[in-house]
């Protein structure tokens, strides 16, 4: 059966490479927020213009655009075969309650790297958009809507942590023993 996933992980957290890894184990359709809003913000739409001004202040764009955004790619064909790894969404409360009425969710997955160390990570790589103000904006938005929101999905009991320090594919182990431990053989 298709896996249902969401994964969580603050920037720099090395959440590209993973995603990358789990969607081509599960097959599943990599649906990322970021991504999709990039895309947009570059081809000029409505969506993207209004994205892009959010984005380049590290701040989050309103629930009800992001639900919307998601709720229109959930409704295509391939994720009903093949399931989804969502990345970027739900970030807060309200998204994982739309989400959650939406579609049934498997499992959210953190993983797990401290503030201190994605920092470090991100001021190092230097890219034009990791000054240290917006990366300071970037988690503090983390830390005081993702980190509820991770907690949320761990009081319905749908959380598993991993830590995310260490060689990418010791990680990825890491990710697939988690998610095989709590989704079974399926
Ligand atoms: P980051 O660059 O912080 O790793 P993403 O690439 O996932 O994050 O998203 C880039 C930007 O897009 C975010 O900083 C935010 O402005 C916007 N964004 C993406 N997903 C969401 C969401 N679920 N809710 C609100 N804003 C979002």
């Amino acid at each position: 059966m298709a896996a249902r996933l969401v994964i969580f992980g603050r920037q720099g957290a090395g959440k590209g490479t993973q995603c990358e890894f789990l969607t081509r184990h599960y097959g599943a359709v990599h649906i990322s927020t970021g991504d999709m809003l990039r895309a947009a913000a570059a081809s000029g739409t409505d969506l993207g213009i209004r994205a892009k001004s959010y984005m380049d202040a590290g701040q989050l764009l309103p629930d009800d655009v992001m639900v919307g955004v998601v709720q229109e790619r959930l409704d295509l064909p391939d994720v009903a075969e093949l399931g989804f790894l969502l990345d970027g969404f739900p970030r807060t409360v309200p998204q994982a309650e739309a989400l959650c009425a939406l579609v049934e969710v498997d499992l959210a997955v953190n993983l797990d790297v401290a503030e201190d160390v994605v920092r470090d990570r991100m001021l190092a790589r230097g890219r034009a958009d990791d000054t240290p103000e917006i990366i300071g904006e970037r988690l503090a938005a983390y830390a005081a809507q993702t980190v509820p929101t991770i907690a949320w999905f761990a009081q319905q009991d749908r959380l598993v942590t991993i830590d995310g320090v260490g060689e990418p594919s010791e990680v990825s182990n890491r990710l697939t023993a988690a998610i095989d431990a709590r989704l079974g053989s399926r």
